[in-house]
């Protein structure tokens, strides 16, 4: 963003509607309003209260240490270990039998249930086998496997002897792999030969044996087996089956200090190389408890929970092993991706489990938006009863089509707001408690102080926008990048001293409410007026043509930048009609004024995605500008720029 001293982000969209907290849900909710009043009135008390959640070996003496900001310390001289919070604790408690995950594999009817006792079982197996293979504690273990339970149980193996995870996205190559142990310095790496994807067992074994040729430091490969195929056998080599499965069923866990270091988790930077965010045990496991609990308004003893997304992601790190664990509760495991074999595969497995509470992204919530309700409708999803989404912002076009279409016009939805750098939720509603807007996250959680600022750091007033900040630390804030205190001091506390700043824009509503605005790093400035790429894509996903829009900012010589959308439109609008970018533009002035019609919209099959589903605008800006598209190699479908082009050349795109 420029360097101006224009206070705010212009504050453009409106939406009406509002969804009360259905009366079940607020007369049995886990948390009330009151809460906020408790949490507001001493903070650190009410982190020491959720902090009881938990079974510590030592209690802390002090629950904060900020005296050397920005770095933290939580719960100092408490001690615990993560291991035993998300499994033994439970066994011991007589729920051994109860099921910890079934997991669904992406072949139909590759099933395992896995109960709390299994779960000690193999974890206990782990953590001995890596304790035979030299891993101890403070050592870095790299984890590059599917999603299958296997990944659950070397995680916490790992958290039982105090060993540091780093979890690599199987989607990642051999390049990001290699620079990540390189990074960490790790000295084991964990795979699979294989994983299932979109029908085929796809390979991840020989990306692997690339980046350890690279690695010097890494002793040993421990492999699960997991389709079978063929794969090349070097020297460091292991099966899991040959020392794990061996491996004793008893460990004793150690409790570690909670400042322990319990995993670092490498995340794209905007330049040069990935930063590693770095997360500690007691503040990190305490708050992603707290909020699953809260949330999602868990009820462990009887909700099914499933969270979509990948654990190679932080998502999956907080929502599927280290929330749902440490709650005690029962959680799906999937495999596979939502359209194979059918379109229906999602609703098919909560049919089958009686999912109650579901969490996935945007982009997944509008890919099934533009394959149209009736398929959803095959399936009995009547067990839903809480929803959340996220990574980006949900557009209340995709929010209403969410409740509706799969939480039955009476599940709440709950737009959580946070990052990996945040480790837990930050801004979220609460489902017993909010009354929800469509395309807010609304507010602050208790305990969290966010708020929004403008240039000088000073808050805006309710109606305005600027740049989202956090004004004080919470258990869950990363700690540092891994061997770069630097880094983290100048990436996130130095734009607004003695603030976090999150990199992304906001607004707060009338009410006090918070929207996000996308990234600042996406902000277009037209005619001196800066608008927000949500806003703006959200009035497009209003119109019943559009399942997904990107927008972005192209120079411009008359109003500086203009602005240039792409959209996806839905299957039942076939090609939109003849006159569907004039529609679309019309629609944007109805929805949001003048001064956001879109100069040009380009209709386009696909959008350019990460592959956690973010919108890769930076590359959408070389084509709009007719530059020569940079860096692709984050994409997850590298074709996606080429039919995008194509389908420009191909006469689709209208400007005046
Ligand atoms: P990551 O750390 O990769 O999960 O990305 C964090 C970023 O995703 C945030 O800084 C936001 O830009 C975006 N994000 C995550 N959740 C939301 C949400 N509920 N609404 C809007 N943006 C979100």
């Amino acid at each position: 963003m420029s360097e101006s001293t224009e206070p705010s982000l212009s504050n453009l969209s409106r939406e009406e509607r509002r969804f009360e907290p259905p009366a079940d849900l607020v007369a049995s909710a886990n948390v009330t309003e009151q809460v906020y009043a408790e949490a507001e009135s001493d903070r650190l008390a009410f982190w020491e209260s959720a902090a009881q959640r938990l079974s510590w070996g030592t209690r802390w003496d002090r629950v904060l240490d900020w005296d050397d900001a920005p770095f933290g310390k939580w719960f100092v001289g408490g001690e615990l270990n993560a291991s035993y919070n998300c499994v033994d604790r439970h066994v011991e408690a007589g729920n051994g039998g109860k099921v910890a995950f079934h997991w669904v594999g992406e072949p139909e009817d590759d099933t395992r249930t896995i109960t709390y006792s299994d779960l000690k079982d193999e974890v206990c197996r782990a953590a001995n086998a890596l304790t035979d293979l030299g891993v101890s504690t403070g050592d870095r273990v790299a984890i590059y496997m599917p999603m299958i339970p296997e990944t659950v149980v070397s995680m916490l193996a790992c958290a039982r002897i105090g060993a540091i995870h780093t979890v690599v996205f199987g989607g990642f190559s051999a390049d990001a792999l290699a620079n990540r142990i390189e990074d960490c310095d790790a000295t084991l790496v964990i795979t699979a030969d294989g994983g299932y994807r979109r029908g085929a067992p796809s390979a991840l074994k020989p990306a692997v044996d690339d980046a350890v040729g690279r690695s010097p430091g890494i002793q040993n490969v421990l492999v699960v087996r997991r389709t079978g195929q063929d794969i090349a056998w070097g020297d460091k080599d292991v099966w899991w089956h040959d020392v794990v499965d061996k491996a004793s069923s008893e460990h004793t866990p150690e409790n570690f200090d909670a400042e322990h270091p319990l995993y670092v988790m490498y995340t794209s930077g905007t330049t040069g190389k990935p930063k590693g965010i770095l997360h500690t045990t007691g503040g990190y496991l305490v708050q992603s408890a707290w909020t699953h609990w809260a949330v999602f308004d868990l009820k462990p003893e009887t909700d099914v929970f499933w969270c979509s997304a990948d654990i190679g992601w932080v998502t999956g790190h907080s929502y599927i092993v280290y929330g749902p664990l440490a709650n005690g509760c029962t959680s799906i495991l999937y495999e596979g991706t939502p359209d194979t074999p059918h379109r229906g595969r999602w609703w098919e497995i909560v049919q089958q489990y009686g999912v109650t509470i579901f969490y996935t992204a945007p982009t997944a919530i509008r890919a099934c938006m533009k394959w149209g309700k009736d398929i959803p409708e095959q399936f009995d999803l009547s067990s839903l009863r809480v929803l959340g989404s996220v990574g980006e912002s949900i557009n209340p076009e995709a929010y209403v089509w969410y409740r509706d279409a799969i939480g039955g016009g009476t599940a709440p939805v709950m737009d959580t707001w946070w990052q990996t750098e945040t480790g837990a939720h930050m801004i979220s509603p609460l489902p017993g408690v909010t009354a929800g807007k469509p395309g807010s996250a609304m507010q602050g959680l208790p305990g969290i102080v966010v708020d929004v600022v403008d240039d000088t750091g000073a808050s805006v007033p309710d109606g305005s926008g600027g740049y989202l900040v956090v004004r004080e630390p919470w258990p869950a804030m990363l700690r540092t990048l891994w061997g770069d205190d630097q880094r983290y001091k100048d990436t996130y506390w130095s734009r607004f001293p003695g603030m976090y700043f999150a990199g992304d824009g906001a607004k707060k509503d009338e009410d006090g409410d918070i929207w996000l605005l996308g990234r600042v790093d996406d902000v277009m400035n037209v005619s001196g007026h800066r608008l927000s790429t949500t806003e703006i894509e959200s009035a497009l996903v209003s119109h019943p043509k559009v399942a997904e829009a990107a927008v972005v900012g192209a120079k411009d010589e008359s109003s500086g930048q203009a602005v240039v959308a792409f959209v996806i439109l839905r299957e039942d609008a076939g090609d939109g009609g003849p006159d569907v970018v004039a529609e679309l533009r019309q629609h944007v002035t109805k929805e949001i004024g003048a001064i956001a019609k879109p100069k040009s919209i380009m209709v386009v099959p696909e959008l350019p995605k990460t592959r956690s589903g973010k919108i890769m605008r930076r590359l959408l800006q070389d084509v709009a500008e007719n530059r020569e598209v940079g860096d692709a190699t984050t994409l997850a479908d590298t074709s996606v720029m080429d039919q995008i082009k194509s389908g420009l050349s191909s006469g689709k795109a209208d400007e005046d």
